[in-house]
Formats: C-alpha cells, sequence, structure tokens
C-alpha cells in the first residue's frame, strides 16, 4: 500500500491565517460539508491548541472529523509543539507532522484510510494486513512529511518489537496523539481492551504532544477511567447530546416474531439493516428463514470461521446483502452509514448496549429506524444467565431492571433514553417514537386495571408467575386454579373480556413500571413492590397500553431529509446514482459509501445539478470527489434526463 500520490489538500504552512478558516476550507473543500457538527470545532480547537481532550459524542457523531481535519492544518502560532527527540533550531520548520490514531479494529482503520483517500487526503495504517514493502512505503512518507495521519492499533504502537515504530515516529515529528473508540481503555465498556492500558506508556516517550480521546459511551466511570490510564492532563471534556433525533425508536412486544419482522421489513425495501438476536443458533436460524423469504441476508456471530465473518461482514459492508443477522459480536467495525434500520428480537442487558447497537442506524443523518422486540422472558433469561456466570451483582440487576422499564416504558421514547445518559429532554413530542406517533394504543382506565391486576398478585399470596395470574384474571378455571381454591378468589375473571395476550403486556408494563417484581427460582413468580402496594392502595396513577402496528403512512420521523422511499422518478434516479456508485466502488475496491453517502445521492436526486460548479454545492462532494467522480455522475444525470424527456413528448 503507497500513501496517495495526488496532490494533497494540505493548508500551506507558512501562510499565517487564522487556523480557524483553514479549518473551515478544509470542511468544504476537502469533504464538501457546509457546516461543523455541534462540539466538532471546539474539538478541533482543543487539538490545534493542544490541549488534552476527551470527546464523547453519540455514533454517528462526526468524531473522526474532529481529528482528521486538524491534521491537515498547521498548529497555531502560540499552541502546538512538535514532539521531537531534539527540537533544536526549527528542526521541524516547515514540516506539518502527522497525525497518530490509534484504533482498535483493521477494519475501521481500513474504512477511514480509504475514505480519506478517496477525498484526497494522504493517510495510511500500519497493521498485519500489510506486506514489507507497503510497511517501509508507509514509514517512508511519514518520514517525509507526506502521510498526514497515520492509524496504528495498540498491539501494533506498544507491543513487542514496536520500539522501533515509536522511534521513527519521534523523530519524524508527531503533531497529536487521537485515541479512537477510547472506551476500550476500561474495564466499564463495553469493549474492553488490555492492550489500550499499555497506551499510557506514551506519554513519557512523547511528553510534548497532546492526547484526544475519542467516545461513544457516555458513562462517568468510563470517562474517569479514560482519563487516568491515559494519563491526560487537564483535559477539555466535550460531552455532545445523546439525542439521535433521525432515529425513530419502537418497542414490539414479542408475538409472532417472524410475523414482526416482516412488518419491520416491509417498510425498508432493498434498503440496508441489522438484525440483533440473542444468541447463535436463532442467528442461523433468522438468517436462513430470511433468506428463504427472498431477502439478502447473512449470519455473523463469533461461532463462525474467521474468513466466513469477514465475508459476511464484507458482502454487508459492499451492498451485496442487505441485512446481517447478528449477535452482539457484530458491531464496532461497522461504518456503514446508510443502515437504515436495526432490529432487536430480544432485549440487551442494558440500555447502554442498546443506545450503542441501535445507534449503528442512520449515521448519515437520514431517519433510520429502530425496533425493540422483547418479552418479559427476556430478563428472566438474562439473570439466570448473570447469575449462572457469577456476575449479577446489584449494578447489573439494576441495569436490567433500567432496561426493563425503558422496554415497558410509558413516555417517550427520546427522553427516556437522553435522560437515561443524564441529559435533560426540552422537547415534548419528539414526532420520532412509537409513544409520541401515537402508535400505542392507551387504556382508558389503565389505573383501575393496574389495580385489578396487582390485586390478583395479592390475592394469590404472591407466590405465581405470569401465566397463572392471568388465568385467573381470564376467570379460567384450570386443574391449577381449582386446585389452589383460585376460582373462588374475587378476582377470578375480574378483566375476563381482555385478551390473554393483553394482559401478559400490562402484567409486563406494571413489571417495567416498578409496580412488580418478577423473579424468583426455578419459576419466577410476581410479587408487589412498594410502588405497587401504594397504587393497590389507591393512591396515584399508571398508563397502560395496547400496541397497534404503525401503518405505513406513519412510519418514518419526518427530518429535513427526503424520504428515501418516495416512489417515482426521483426513486428510480436515485437507484441509477446507485448503481453508478457501485461501479466506481467496485473500481476502486472500497465500499459505495466511501465514494459518496446516500444523503449525497438523495441531494444529487433533488437538485439535478449540470455543471461541476454546482456539483461544489452538493453534500459531501469535496474538491477531490468532484474532480475523480464528478462527470460520471453529470452523466447519468444528463442520460436520465433526455430519457425522462423522451418519455413525456412521446407519451
Ligand atoms: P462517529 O465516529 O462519531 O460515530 P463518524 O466520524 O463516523 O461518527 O461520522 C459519521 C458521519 O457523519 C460520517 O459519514 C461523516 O462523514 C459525517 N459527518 C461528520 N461531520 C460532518 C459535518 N460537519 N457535516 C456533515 N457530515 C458530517
Ligand atoms: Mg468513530
Ligand atoms: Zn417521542
Amino acid at each position: 500500500m503507497t500513501t496517495s500520490s495526488t496532490p494533497t489538500p494540505d493548508a500551506d504552512p507558512g501562510s499565517g491565517v487564522h487556523p480557524d478558516r483553514l479549518l473551515e476550507d478544509a470542511l468544504h473543500r476537502v469533504w464538501g460539508f457546509s457546516s461543523f457538527r455541534p462540539l466538532q470545532r471546539e474539538a478541533m480547537h482543543a487539538i490545534l491548541e493542544s490541549r488534552d481532550s476527551v470527546v464523547v459524542l453519540p455514533t454517528g457523531g462526526g468524531k473522526s472529523l474532529c481529528f482528521q481535519a486538524p491534521a491537515l492544518v498547521p498548529n497555531g502560532p502560540q499552541g502546538g509543539h512538535y514532539e521531537g527527540k531534539a527540537p533544536r533550531g526549527g528542526q521541524f520548520e516547515g514540516r506539518i507532522g502527522v497525525a497518530l490514531i490509534v484504533s482498535p479494529l483493521i477494519s475501521l482503520m481500513k474504512d477511514q484510510v480509504d475514505g480519506l483517500r478517496v477525498d484526497g487526503v494522504s493517510a495510511a495504517y500500519l497493521n498485519s494486513t500489510l506486506t514489507g514493502e507497503q510497511r517501509d512505503d508507509v514509514i517512508a512518507s511519514v518520514r517525509d512529511d507526506r502521510c498526514r495521519l497515520l492509524y496504528v492499533s495498540p498491539e501494533r504502537l506498544m507491543g513487542d518489537g514496536s520500539h522501533g515504530l515509536r522511534r521513527m515516529l519521534q523523530e519524524s515529528g508527531v503533531r497529536f496523539i487521537a485515541v479512537d473508540e477510547a472506551h476500550c481503555i476500561s474495564q466499564w465498556g463495553h469493549d474492553f481492551r488490555p492492550e489500550y492500558r499499555q497506551l499510557g506508556r506514551l506519554r513519557e516517550e512523547f511528553p510534548r504532544v497532546s492526547f484526544h480521546a475519542f467516545t461513544a459511551t457516555a458513562t462517568e466511570r468510563v470517562r474517569r477511567d479514560i482519563v487516568a490510564e491515559l494519563r491526560l492532563n487537564d483535559p477539555l471534556v466535550l460531552v455532545g447530546s445523546f439525542d439521535r433525533p433521525n432515529l425513530t425508536y419502537r418497542v414490539l412486544r414479542r408475538g409472532n416474531l417472524q410475523r414482526q419482522l416482516l412488518q419491520i421489513l416491509a417498510r425498508h425495501e432493498n434498503e440496508a439493516g441489522i438484525v440483533y438476536c440473542p444468541s447463535r443458533r436463532e442467528v442461523e436460524a433468522l438468517a436462513t428463514w430470511l433468506g428463504a423469504q427472498g431477502h439478502r441476508a447473512v449470519p455473523y456471530h463469533a461461532g463462525l470461521a474467521d474468513d466466513v465473518r469477514s465475508r459476511h461482514q464484507e458482502a454487508f459492508l459492499d451492498e451485496r446483502a442487505d441485512i446481517v443477522v447478528a449477535t452482539v459480536a457484530f458491531g464496532m467495525g461497522i461504518d456503514r452509514s446508510n443502515v437504515r434500520f436495526v432490529v432487536h428480537t430480544g432485549a440487551p442487558r442494558s440500555l447502554e448496549h442498546y443506545q450503542q447497537e441501535s445507534g449503528r442506524a442512520g449515521r448519515d443523518g437520514l431517519p433510520a429506524e429502530c425496533v425493540l422486540v422483547y418479552s418479559g422472558a427476556d430478563f428472566v433469561r438474562w439473570r439466570q444467565m448473570l447469575e449462572t456466570n457469577g456476575e449479577l451483582t446489584d449494578s447489573a440487576r439494576g441495569l436490567l431492571r433500567d432496561m426493563e422499564r425503558y422496554a415497558a416504558g410509558t413516555r417517550c421514547r427520546h427522553g427516556a433514553l437522553v435522560e437515561y445518559f443524564g441529559e435533560l429532554y426540552a422537547r415534548g413530542a419528539c414526532g420520532a417514537c412509537d409513544w409520541c406517533l401515537k402508535e400505542l394504543d392507551l387504556v382508558g382506565d389503565s389505573t383501575i386495571v393496574a389495580r385489578k391486576i396487582l390485586s390478583c398478585v395479592a390475592r394469590v399470596r404472591q407466590g405465581w408467575g405470569i401465566a397463572h395470574v392471568t388465568d385467573v384474571l381470564l376467570g379460567r378455571a384450570t386443574e391449577k386454579v381449582v386446585a389452589c381454591g383460585h376460582d373462588r378468589l374475587s378476582t377470578f375473571g375480574i378483566l375476563k373480556d381482555e385478551s390473554s395476550a393483553a394482559l401478559r403486556g400490562y402484567i409486563e408494563q406494571l413489571v417495567g413500571g416498578g409496580f412488580l417484581l418478577r423473579d424468583g427460582e426455578p419459576y419466577p413468580v410476581l410479587r408487589l413492590t412498594a410502588s405497587g402496594a401504594v397504587l393497590l392502595r389507591g393512591e396515584g396513577t399508571c398508563v397502560l397500553y395496547r400496541e397497534v402496528q404503525p401503518t405505513p403512512t406513519k412510519k418514518r420521523a419526518r427530518g429535513r431529509l427526503p424520504d428515501p422511499v418516495a416512489g417515482g422518478a426521483d426513486r428510480d434516479l436515485f437507484d441509477v446514482l446507485r448503481d453508478v456508485r457501485l461501479r466506481l466502488a467496485r473500481e476502486r475496491g472500497v465500499p459505495p459509501y466511501v465514494i459518496f453517502h446516500d444523503t449525497t445521492l438523495h441531494e444529487l436526486v433533488q437538485r439535478r445539478p449540470r455543471t461541476l460548479d454546482d456539483l461544489h454545492d452538493v453534500y459531501g462532494v469535496g474538491a477531490k470527489k468532484a474532480a475523480d467522480f464528478g462527470e460520471v455522475f453529470l452523466e447519468a444525470l444528463r442520460a436520465f434526463s433526455e430519457r425522462q424527456a423522451g418519455r413525456t413528448t412521446n407519451d
């Protein structure tokens, strides 16, 4: 692998222009973006001022740009040091130096380096996939100051035999060190990687460069670990909003899972999605079944051979597969930006996990959907599993309870999620969740229904599970019910007009709402909590709902961007452009989204640019991409218009 031979869009280090201008210029010229996302500018300033920083932004928040753009801009006059063995007499005069990016996975490095090169930025990675010659090329490009960003894994940087690499870097002058996916350093994060711990030692060898950590994990504990382990010095901590307004959240109680899935998939024809399943067995079964239904689906889990797994991952990234059915083993390496839906067929063990996994939808900012299909039994199963592994601590229980509360929640999902992560949710109705879209049918006399259920739980002496309590409420004189004399209780048949599915749903909502507790071995039984007892006494209220399926017209959040499933000519043109993109991607051996994002294709459809000049205003079209791909896309647009005109005159 060699570094890009095209002229790099570096700023001229001697120009004396204010770094802010240079950053903005890079944003427009190199990436074709019109403005910074929240906190990007602040994060970039920290780098240019050589101030250590921790940047916490949600998935899709644009963390990579925070270190990529400053790598092209020389440090300001006051701020900034180049690292060097002996920075005597202007040794680094006129040099920009390389930014060192620590990244945990080869696929992530490749993705970013591919993307940067298509944008005309010279970037490279060092990892085990390179030949000796390729590695020498990369090192030469760093030495000659031709490489702006160098990606390495922590093993490569700190492991055995890495001493020479670090010395080379010291001699060539490192601009700054960015640690991506920095939560990997913390045991409390969800992807703990022991090798990340070694990174703290870099401080001694590079005492004058600044360190910048990036993560999407918002918890305080993880953040503290990052600061301590990387030995950050009075870091600037930037924490962004965790709301993802383009995602529509829905929760369904698991009924006929296949039917529920088909309904979700019908809203996403030919679109990319991830279906997370709790076990490998379920992954295999669902992937096979989806294949039989005519979907391009591949399975992904840790039990598959390495080559099969990477083949499936690549098929998904290259858009040869639309759906990945996966266990949570599938995730961190996935930067495909146009994932339009993420379905969980079971509840994850915490809201952190849910947020992380569902957050892989809609990184491009276009509307996307996250559906949690769950049942109360999921939580019982989690508790049993954690218990078996000796992991059922108070904190694990608490996390599960919070997850359960979200699932059974009777309020805006966006609000529930961001408040869980410690933010205030000021917006009223979000317009992008089942609650706010009124897809949940409220039970008019919720509190009364709830009291009847709680009363029944009390009468069966808090010793029975959901099925039995449901039988009693429905007035079913089963053998067990009769044997216990529960057919003589005042609550026998007290809700006989409800369906058993609806009753189960209410009970699960009461569990999720903290009015009932469901645990015990070997059969979980229902018990009243303190708030359940209060509600039963006649104080307070509670809300219950029935589920209704979203109708096709309310399936999407109304975003600023065009509806990707809009039919007609626009859809045809979009597909044409998508084919062009695919061809270009194949020619270059990169995933299609590296060429252009869906957002860019949508803008091309909307604006129908005719000239290269028009093209420069389109989202995501930087100078390099305009030069490389502009004509091809303009030609496709022209041909489409002509065909369309021909069709109208013939009519
Ligand atoms: P993160 O690492 O925070 O999950 P990424 O760095 O992968 O997010 O960025 C997500 C997407 O947002 C990418 O497709 C990126 O090109 C895009 N993006 C980043 N910054 C901007 C911006 N200022 N304007 C428009 N798009 C942006
Ligand atoms: Mg990232
Ligand atoms: Zn809402």
